[in-house]
C-alpha cells in the first residue's frame, strides 16, 4: 500500500487508490496546536473524529452542501473524492473565542450579531495569516467569484451545522472549512468536520472549563479530550438526524 502514499498532514495521511479521481484517508491519533509547536497522541481520537465527520458530511450532503465525501471505508478511513485543494481557511463564527478575542478584544463568549466569515491562507511558514479579499485576488489564490461562492457556502454550512448540534444542546461557537475544486471546477466542502476543526460548548453545563468539547481541551491541557469527542459522537448518533449512523 505504500506506494500509494501522497500526503501526511497533521491529523491525516491521504493515499491514492487505483481510481485517479478518488482519495483514501486515513485519520490519525496525532494531535497538533499552535502552528504545530504543541504535539501529542491522544488514543481513540482518529476513530472518533473519522465517525464524527462522516456523521456530518452526510447530514450536509442529504442538505444539499456539496462535498467530498463518499464513503466511510473502515474505522478510521474515509473514501473522498479527489480534488484541488482552495488554499483558504474558511472560518465561521457565531461566539467570540480564540483569535478573535485576541485579534478584537471581543471578550470570550460574546455572540456575534451575525455570523462572521473570515480567510485564512493555509501556509505553515508563515503560520496562517488572516487575509482580505483583496489578498486572495493579489496572490490568485481564488478568484472573487469563488470568494462569494466560499462565503456563500460557509454560511449555508454553518446554518445545517447549527440545526444539527442544537438538539445536542451543544452551542457551536466556531469552526474552520477548507474546500477544493473537482475536475468540473465545483468547489466542494473537501475536509473533515469535527472537534478538531469547530468549536462545541456543552449547553449542560455553564462551567467554562467542563463545557469545552473540542480541541481547546488539548490545546490549554483540560484532559478527558478523547472523552469529550465521544460525548459528541454519542449525541450525533443519539440525535438520529442521519439513519443508520
Ligand atoms: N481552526 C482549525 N485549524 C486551524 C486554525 C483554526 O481547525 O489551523 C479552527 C479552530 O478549531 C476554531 C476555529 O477554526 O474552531 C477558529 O480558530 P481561531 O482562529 O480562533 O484560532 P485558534 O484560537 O484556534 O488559534
Amino acid at each position: 500500500m505504500n506506494d500509494l502514499f501522497l500526503y501526511e498532514g497533521k491529523a491525516k495521511i491521504l493515499y491514492r487508490t487505483t481510481d485517479p479521481t478518488v482519495l483514501r484517508v486515513v485519520y490519525k491519533d496525532d494531535a497538533t496546536a499552535f502552528n504545530a509547536q504543541k504535539r501529542s497522541t491522544i488514543a481513540g481520537k482518529g476513530e472518533l473524529n473519522c465517525a464524527i465527520a462522516t456523521y456530518i458530511l452526510q447530514y450536509l450532503d442529504t442538505q444539499g452542501i456539496p462535498t467530498h465525501f463518499l464513503s466511510q471505508s473502515s474505522s478510521r478511513e474515509m473514501l473522498v473524492q479527489a480534488v484541488t485543494i482552495v488554499p483558504l481557511e474558511v472560518v465561521v463564527r457565531n461566539l467570540a473565542a480564540g483569535s478573535l478575542c485576541q485579534r478584537t478584544g471581543i471578550p470570550l463568549g460574546t455572540e456575534l450579531a451575525r455570523p462572521l466569515v473570515e480567510f485564512f491562507y493555509k501556509n505553515d511558514v508563515l503560520g496562517d495569516p488572516l487575509f482580505t479579499e483583496d489578498h486572495i485576488d493579489l496572490l490568485h489564490l481564488a478568484t472573487p467569484e469563488q470568494v462569494q461562492s466560499l462565503k456563500r457556502l460557509a454560511i449555508d454550512i454553518n446554518h445545517h451545522l447549527q440545526t444539527l448540534f442544537a438538539p445536542c444542546r451543544l452551542t457551536l461557537v466556531d469552526f474552520k472549512l477548507e474546500f477544493g475544486l473537482n475536475a468540473s471546477g465545483q468547489l466542494l466542502l473537501a475536509d473533515e468536520v469535527s472537534p478538531d476543526t469547530c468549536r462545541l460548548w456543552d449547553q449542560v453545563t455553564a462551567d467554562p472549563q467542563e463545557r469545552i468539547l473540542d480541541k481547546d481541551r488539548f490545546r490549554h491541557d483540560l484532559g478527558k479530550v478523547a472523552d469529550a469527542y465521544a460525548e459528541v459522537l454519542k449525541r450525533l448518533q443519539e440525535s438520529g438526524k442521519v439513519k443508520g449512523l
